[in-house]
């Protein structure tokens, strides 16, 4: 249940509420939100007179469904605004992993030229294996804070664990959490309490109903900024590297508020799927895409297979733009 409570409602009475109902109380614009259990299907009559209005559910996915609200959760990141109205799809690229310099500036540059505003770098790499290349860490974001400054590039890059969640909101714009680190309940307690928007990547193992519980553990924390990323989830296929699951992402943006980004890449797992998944992405009218883009996608560190080359992330922008165009979108 979510309770919205009547302006001026005094702190005593508000506290004594969110204690014995076991909720969380958040802002939201000028009104005091308390959030319970979905169990929980009325109010005791004693605290009707403090409540503005409220809102019941038949499953814990609260603060995210269109049925507390309707409209689309507006981001604002930076001057880019997605979700809401806007009919921006924010384009973002960039290599899997920040591996030196020289690279990371390629790919600003290539971002910069495009005229697109967000430059994806991972630094923290939550690789299968121990023994694989594991990130440049904190190294790694400095190079993208640096792509930030110079090249006014907005900057989104992936937490492993929750001792990064700090550095990585200081050098970036958006906060990645990874598939593997959906449930990672640590991160997402951690992420809760910022306003710095979070892009969650679902689990490839995860159901819409795991998956939308994973963004309710930010919202609730008090951060509204959350956007959900569909990246593939396992079937029993196998020669691709996930199934990317667009029958979801059409029920998420039946049921849920929060903006989605599709991220073909990973999904695919090889480069050459990449531009056609990546255009039926765009004509789901999703709020973001998310490809990965490499100067030498053969020599990559991690992700090799899947990465575009520049020329080919270049063919598949102008080839997103008409269509964006026919669909009535702004490619951001
Ligand atoms: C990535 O974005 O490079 C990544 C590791 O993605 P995922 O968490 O979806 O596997
Ligand atoms: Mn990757």
């Amino acid at each position: 249940m979510i309770i919205q409570l009547k302006k001026n409602i005094d702190s005593a009475i508000l506290n004594e509420m969110a204690l014995s109902l076991n909720a969380f109380h958040i802002k939201r614009q000028d009104s005091d939100l308390l959030i319970t259990s979905s169990s929980l299907k009325e109010l005791p009559g004693s605290y009707e007179k403090h409540v503005d209005e409220l809102w019941v559910f038949s499953s814990d996915m609260q603060l995210s469904s269109r049925s507390f609200q309707k409209n689309k959760v507006e981001i604002t990141i930076g001057d880019v605004t997605i979700g809401g109205n806007t009919k921006n799809t924010l384009l973002i690229g960039g290599p899997c992993s920040v591996e030196s310099e020289s690279q990371i500036r390629s790919s600003a540059e290539l971002m910069k030229k495009l005229g697109l505003s967000m430059l994806r770098g991972g630094c923290f790499k939550p690789r299968t294996s121990p023994y694989s290349f594991q990130g440049m860490g904190i190294d790694g974001l400095k190079l993208l804070s640096k792509m930030r400054e110079e090249y006014g590039l907005k900057i989104i890059s992936e937490v492993r664990d929750a001792t990064q969640v700090a550095d990585v909101i200081e050098y970036t714009d958006v906060i990645q959490i990874g598939a593997k680190a959906m449930y990672d309940q640590g991160i997402l307690r951690a992420c809760s309490k910022t306003q710095k928007p979070v892009m969650i990547k679902r689990g490839f193992g995860s159901s819409l109903q795991e998956f939308t519980q994973a963004a309710e553990f930010v919202l609730s924390g008090g951060n509204p900024n959350v956007i959900l990323c569909e990246r593939g989830i396992r079937t029993f296929e196998t020669k691709t590297r996930f199934t990317l699951d667009l029958c979801g992402v059409a029920w998420l943006q039946e049921y849920s508020n929060l903006p989605i980004i599709l991220d073909p890449s990973h999904a695919m797992g090889y480069s050459y799927g990449v531009p056609s998944l990546t255009k039926a992405c765009l004509a789901m009218e999703v709020d973001g895409l998310i490809i990965e883009t490499h100067p030498n996608p053969s020599q990559a560190q991690s992700d090799a297979s899947q990465q575009l080359n520049y020329e080919e992330f270049e063919n598949l922008f102008k080839e997103l733009q008409p269509l964006a165009n026919s669909l009535g979108i702004k490619l951001v």
